[in-house]
Order: C-alpha cells, then sequence, then structure tokens
C-alpha cells in the first residue's frame, strides 16, 4: 500500500481510480486543495483495460481493414484475412497486460494526489475505510469532501444456470486471450453489438440473443437496422425478440447450453395466442423443452451477457451514510449526493447512473472537482450556477456517443421519439449519406444515413445520428450545434469543405429547406 497506514486527514478523499475520479483529484489539487485517491485494483480504472481501450483496440484491426476493402483499387492490395493473434497481442500492449497501471501512476502522481491502494469503504460522515492488499486497515478523514468514483459493474439477469464464472461479462470479452470457436451474445446494447463485430471478424462463429425487436434500442431505429444487416452480412445470427430461459454450463473445459425462449414482441404474441401462433409456438415449445430437459437450443464456447450495468456499491459502506448498499447515487449537477445531509458526499462517472461513457463522466468530474474547490473557498454556496464550470449541465442534454461497429453509429441529443415525448414540437429530417461526394469517395457503395431532429419553436438541433462508415469523425459538430443551441439560420453559414462527409450538414439544411 502507498501511504501511511496510519489514519490521516485530507481536504478530498477519492473512492476509485478510473478515469473519473482520476479527473476529480486533477482538478482538486488545481485547486490547491490536498487529496487522497484510492484504488483497489488498476489505476486507470474499467476504461483502461477491461472497456474503452481493449474494445476499441479489438474492434479498430477490423475496421482498418474493411476501409481498405471498401476501395477499388486499393482493394486490390489486401489478399489476406486478419491475423487474429497479432490484434489480440496489440490489444494486449494497450491493456499492459492488466498488470501494470505504472503510467498512470505516473500521471496521477504529476497531480500531487496521494494514491492508497486497497479497497474502500465509507465508514460515517466524511470517513473511509481502506483494507489494504496486506489486510491492514487504515481510517482516513475528509475536511471538504469524499467522492465515489468506484463505476460499474456488468449485470447478470437472474435466469437459471446464469452465473460467474461460466459467462463472459464484458472483462472477459475486452480481455480474452483466444478467439471462441462459438460465441453467444446475450444483449443487443452497444456492449453486445461491438463484441459481436470484433469476435466476428477475428472468426467466431457468433448468435446474438436480443429481447427486444432490434438493436441499440436506444437510438434512432435505422441504426439498429442497418448495424443488424451488416451483422448478419458477416455472418452473425442475430435472433430478435429471444430471451434465455435457461443455460446449463457443467465447467470451463464444457460448453454452453442454451435454452432460449420467445420475448418481447414475440412473448406478448405467444400470450395473445393471436395471429402469430406459429411463430410465437416455436419458440414456446423450446422454452418448455428447456425446462423439461429436451436438448439446447443453442451450444456455444462462451456466452456473453451483455445485459447493462449495475453500480459498484454493494460494498461500499453506503448504509453508514443513511443509503442503501447496491444503489446508482443519484446526484446534482455538481455531482453532490443530495440525500446525504451536510454537503460532504460527491459520486461521479457511471456509479451515478447519468451518462455511462468516459467522456461524460470525466467531463461530470471536471465540474464535481471545480465544484469542491469553490465550496471549500466559500465561492459557491447551494446549487452550481448552470452552464458554468461548476456544473454538468450537458448531462441532460443527450450525451454525445459512439458505437464502433461496422457501420459506426455516432449520436447526441435526442432521438426523434425521445423528443416527441417531452413534448417538443420536432421535425426529423433525413439524409443518405451515401448521396454525399465526400462518403461516395470514402467508400466505394458507401451506405449510410443521417438524421437530424430539429426543435421548430428554439429553430435549433435537438439531436443528430449518423450511421455509417466513419461516421464517429461527423459527431462533434454535431454536439457543438446542439450544445450550443446553434440557430440554424446561423448553422448555414457553417460551410463544410468539398468533398468531406461533413457536408451533409449543408445536405441537411438544404433539405429542411433553408
Ligand atoms: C466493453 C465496454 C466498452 C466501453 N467503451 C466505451 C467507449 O468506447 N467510450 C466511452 O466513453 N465509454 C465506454 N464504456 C463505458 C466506460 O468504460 C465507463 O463509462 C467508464 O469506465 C466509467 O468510468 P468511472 O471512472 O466511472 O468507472 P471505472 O472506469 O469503472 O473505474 C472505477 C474504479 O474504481 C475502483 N473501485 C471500485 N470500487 C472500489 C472500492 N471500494 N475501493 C477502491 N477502488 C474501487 C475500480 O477498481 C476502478 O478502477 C465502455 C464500457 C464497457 C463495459
Amino acid at each position: 500500500m502507498r501511504g501511511s497506514m496510519s489514519d490521516q486527514e485530507y481536504d478530498v478523499i477519492v473512492i476509485g481510480a478510473g478515469p473519473t475520479g482520476e479527473n476529480v483529484a486533477d482538478r482538486a489539487r488545481r485547486g490547491g486543495l490536498s487529496v487522497a485517491v484510492i484504488e483497489s485494483e488498476l489505476v486507470g480504472g474499467e476504461c483502461s483495460y477491461w472497456a474503452c481501450i481493449p474494445s476499441k483496440a479489438l474492434l479498430r484491426p477490423a475496421a482498418a481493414l474493411a476501409a481498405a476493402r471498401a476501395v477499388g483499387g486499393s482493394r486490390q492490395a489486401v489478399t489476406g484475412e486478419l491475423d487474429a493473434a497479432a490484434v489480440l497481442a496489440r490489444r494486449t500492449s494497450f491493456t499492459h497486460g492488466w498488470s501494470d497501471d505504472s503510467g498512470q501512476v505516473t500521471w496521477l502522481d504529476g497531480t500531487g494526489s496521494t494514491l492508497v491502494r486497497g479497497a474502500a469503504r465509507l465508514a460515517g460522515e466524511r470517513k473511509v475505510e481502506v483494507t489494504g492488499p496486506d489486510g491492514s486497515t487504515v481510517t482516513l478523514a475528509a475536511r471538504h469532501a469524499v467522492v465515489v468514483a468506484t463505476g460499474s459493474a456488468a449485470a447478470i439477469p437472474a435466469v437459471p444456470g446464469l452465473a460467474e464464472p461460466l459467462v463472459w461479462t464484458s472483462r472477459e470479452a475486452t480481455s480474452a486471450e483466444t478467439v471462441p470457436g462459438r460465441l453467444a451474445i446475450l444483449g443487443g446494447g452497444v456492449v453486445a453489438c461491438e463484441m459481436a463485430t470484433a469476435w466476428r471478424a477475428l472468426g467466431a462463429e457468433v448468435t446474438m440473443l436480443v429481447r427486444g425487436p432490434r438493436l441499440l434500442a436506444r437510438l434512432e431505429p435505422f441504426a439498429g437496422d442497418l448495424v443488424a444487416q451488416a451483422l448478419r452480412s458477416a455472418g452473425v445470427d442475430v435472433r430478435t425478440d429471444t430471451g434465455v430461459a435457461r443455460v446449463r454450463r457443467l465447467s470451463r473445459a464444457t460448453p454452453t447450453e442454451i435454452w432460449t425462449s420467445p420475448a418481447g414482441a414475440a412473448a406478448s404474441a405467444a400470450r395473445a395466442g393471436a395471429a402469430r401462433a406459429s411463430a410465437a409456438g416455436a419458440g414456446a415449445e423450446e422454452a418448455s423443452a428447456g425446462s423439461s430437459g429436451h436438448a439446447a437450443d443453442l451450444v456455444a464456447d462462451e456466452l456473453l451477457v451483455a445485459t447493462g450495468r449495475v453500480p459498484r456499491t454493494a460494498d461500499l459502506g453506503l448504509e453508514s451514510v443513511g443509503l442503501t448498499p447496491g444503489d446508482w447515487l443519484a446526484v446534482d449537477d455538481s455531482c453532490l449526493v443530495g440525500a446525504v445531509p451536510g454537503g460532504w458526499l460527491y459520486a461521479v462517472g457511471d456509479v451515478n447512473h447519468r451518462n455511462l461513457l468516459t467522456h461524460m463522466g470525466k467531463y461530470q468530474a471536471r465540474a464535481c472537482g471545480d465544484a469542491i474547490v469553490a465550496r471549500a473557498r466559500g465561492e459557491l454556496d447551494g446549487p452550481p450556477p448552470p452552464w458554468t464550470g461548476l456544473a454538468a449541465s450537458a448531462d441532460h442534454l443527450g450525451a454525445p456517443q459512439v458505437v464502433f461497429t461496422d457501420p459506426e453509429v455516432a449520436a447526441v441529443g435526442l432521438t426523434e421519439a425521445e423528443a416527441r415525448g417531452q413534448g417538443l414540437a420536432v421535425r426529423a429530417v433525413d439524409y443518405e449519406l451515401g448521396h454525399v461526394a465526400g462518403a461516395a469517395l470514402a467508400a466505394d457503395g458507401y451506405q449510410g444515413q443521417a438524421r437530424f431532429v430539429v426543435d421548430e419553436r428554439r429553430q435549433v438541433l435537438a439531436g443528430a445520428t449518423f450511421a455509417g462508415p466513419g461516421t464517429a469523425e461527423l459527431l462533434h459538430a454535431a454536439t457543438i450545434a446542439v450544445v450550443g443551441e446553434v440557430p440554424l439560420r446561423r448553422l448555414w453559414h457553417a460551410v463544410p469543405s468539398f468533398p468531406t462527409i461533413s457536408e451533409i450538414w449543408l445536405r441537411f439544411l438544404e433539405t429542411y429547406g433553408m
């Protein structure tokens, strides 16, 4: 354990050295406060070792290959397939073999924070008990703030037989050392789609079991449809309206048997016993077979459970401050946990359930760290003023997010359905990306779509979604338009360069009628 084991006092104690904890520490130190950061695993957190970085390292070689294959002339130069072993080795180089966090420790040391290795628990008001790797404990006290930045873990649904360590979670899916022959994936969200894309490209036979009618259900419907179409053309078996009734795996040496059941629309149809009885009936037979010991519907070498996240608060001593273990921590825009009196407990990143994305968590962390400093100096009393550096105001607008599938999906703000659900008078403008000159040049037969959601009353953009190769880089312009509430008449003067895919902005405004 770095730092002394004797009781110590700091201005700020941060629990968790993931991307958000690191950034709160940095901002608080810049404001002149003393900071201790407690980490039970690796400095850098989930993002660096089991999430963003390794998943994108797994996806990038396939994306680079697809980009080369999409262009006549360069296509002819691609004569082989992905080298799976090289892809995995490159991924592992980014995670430093899951054993070396010295690069991030050096960065944290550079902020002037004190790193304490161990597992932290709250132990009453402003107190944190840390159990070090050697089992010894120390109690730290905070003069101004304790910040919970413990992140989230994979949720495992209550399905008979579904239990770690015999299933993969996002951790195993991003750190596996070999390519499974057959990979089943439970879920249809971002992690499920990205991992299906990566492991299929690396040679696995992939089956996705998706409870709802489409992939990426929180985004515009066309995005999930385009990704499903691409996954299917790549050979992925995407089964929508399909749940899992039961799973059996005797040991890691044996495969996983999976009994499916109708879910979502299929389940409703089955319940109603209506017109779709034949299709639903087939699923119902599978489900009853599962429970009566008949053959499994699917056998896989690994089953990845990608059905959402739970907060890492179960063993955090929340009960010592009147909160319920295992709950998400609701916060205000400075990330202050309002339910705890005294204004000293904060929660940043995944654990507050606002936007489970690294960049949004780091944004919250900057606001949180600066708000702690302002309150310590007596410069902030009460809630933070919106749209200042002390408030994570943009959290409420619909966070920018890229799904690194092939095609990529990039979205910010509200979908059309969300905007209508909020009572906004909106007009959705759709445009085929392939009709933009820059897209046609970027890839032969470019396929993609964009949707812009205009708030008609205010004449600003409420949301934008792009699905197509290379669309990730279109997102920041959209984020500026949405967050900046740039009037469309002014956006007209932001002229995109010819011939880039960004000319989609001109096409959008022309189609809108400008
Ligand atoms: C497969 C996958 C891919 C993803 N890809 C992206 C992406 O491309 N882009 C993106 O923006 N987001 C992505 N995300 C989301 C992103 O990983 C999270 O939003 C981000 O890691 C949250 O940061 P955090 O600091 O809140 O938590 P974490 O990164 O989870 O860090 C929390 C830290 O707290 C430590 N900790 C927990 N409990 C304790 C305790 N009691 N005592 C001491 N330390 C403790 C943990 O060990 C960990 O180091 C992805 C997620 C997954 C699962």
